[in-house]
């Protein structure tokens, strides 16, 4: 049966963002593939925090989306005026 409420949610995310940033030991990051097999929790927080990093590296490439963002709102501001 697998855990779905971790009892040191805390101490996995520390982990999971040290793995995620290739900043953590092999043997932590074997434990903590290890710990998502079992752990729904963190297994989902492994998965959010996941794509927050991939989302934010894919505007850091293509700086032309955030800058579109910008003017869309500007526009939407000119408008509303
Ligand atoms: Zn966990």
């Amino acid at each position: 049966m697998q855990n779905t409420n971790c009892p040191e949610v805390e101490k996995c995310l520390e982990l999971i963002h040290l793995v995620l940033d290739n900043e953590a030991p092999a043997e932590q990051e074997n434990y903590l593939t290890e710990h998502l097999e079992m752990c729904m929790q963190c297994l989902e927080n492994f998965n959010i925090e996941k794509e927050i990093r991939t989302a934010l590296k894919t505007r850091l490439e293509n700086k032309k989306v955030p800058l579109d963002l910008i003017n869309t709102i500007k526009v939407k501001i000119a408008e509303i005026d």
